[in-house]
């Protein structure tokens, strides 16, 4: 049985004052040992996050990370960096990441390889353009950008990776998945993770849905059988609408979900 995982990204939004306030509520409402829950607020939250997270069944995250544990790499955070200041997870390839900074599968390869050999969870995104999807190219931009990001891991490897299915046009834009685009998807992901890895890997892969997650529309896209959690944006911002979809989740756990 996967147990769903709910993480939000913060982006570049919130300064220290606004980002406490958050965290304070956000432990007061999302507290579950159900479910994971995870926090990836801006690196300059994230030793106040720590301290007040502390104890706590909240996860924390870092939204990206170098390649490298150290060195001449102006502007960048290390994979140590992270583990010291009390993060478990990291955002590997965010499609912001690869649109606006260039990133590449080499690039993102390169920083799963950096999360997993410092024991961080990756939360590796992946995910068709909307001209992907109309020209029926999304399972082969899936395949490309999973075969690259795990080129060389070992299946052991792959196995403690957080897949994120995002498709770029319904990151912020207010038009998600519909359930069903989303179910197909995800079933796409996990069987090329059952032939990459074998069964068990594959099966017990979690993986998320992110683009545009609302309360509204979350615990129907969390319905479908190999759809575990979310990877949650502009809704993670506000603690009463992050706290829906967490009980969404709950939710969608204590009924159960159907079998693919
Ligand atoms: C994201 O940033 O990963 C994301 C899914 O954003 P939003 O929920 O705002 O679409």
């Amino acid at each position: 049985m996967r147990k769903a995982i709910i993480a939000g990204n913060w982006k570049m939004h919130l300064g220290l004052r606004e980002a406490e306030a958050l965290l304070h509520a956000l432990r007061a409402s999302c507290e579950t040992d159900v479910i994971d829950v995870v926090v990836c607020p801006p690196f300059t939250a994230l030793a106040a996050a720590a301290k007040i997270l502390a104890g706590s069944s909240l996860g924390l995250g870092g939204q990206d990370l170098c390649w490298e544990p150290q060195g001449a790499f102006t502007g960048a955070i290390s994979p140590v960096m992270l583990r010291d200041v009390g993060c478990r997870y990291v955002i590997v390839g965010h499609s912001e990441r690869r649109t606006h900074f260039g990133e590449t599968d080499e690039i993102i390869h390169r920083k799963l390889r950096a999360a997993l050999a410092h024991e961080l969870i990756p939360i590796m995104c992946i995910g068709e353009t909307r001209q992907e999807r109309e020209q029926r190219k999304t399972f082969e931009v899936l395949t490309r950008q999973l075969a690259g990001a795990f080129r060389d891991c070992e299946r052991w490897d792959c196995a403690r990776v957080v897949l994120a299915y995002e498709p770029v046009w319904a990151i912020g834009t207010g038009t998600h998945a519909t359930p069903e685009q989303a179910q197909e998807a995800h079933q796409f992901i996990r069987q090329w993770l059952v032939k990459r890895c074998g069964a068990p890997i594959g099966d017990a892969k979690r993986i998320q849905y992110g683009g545009s997650v609302t309360p509204a529309n979350a615990a129907s896209l969390l319905q479908q059988p190999d759809v575990d959690g979310a990877l949650v944006g502009g809704a993670s911002l506000k603690s009463e609408a992050f706290g829906a979809i967490v009980k969404a989740a709950l939710d969608v756990k204590a009924a159960g979900r159907p079998a693919r």
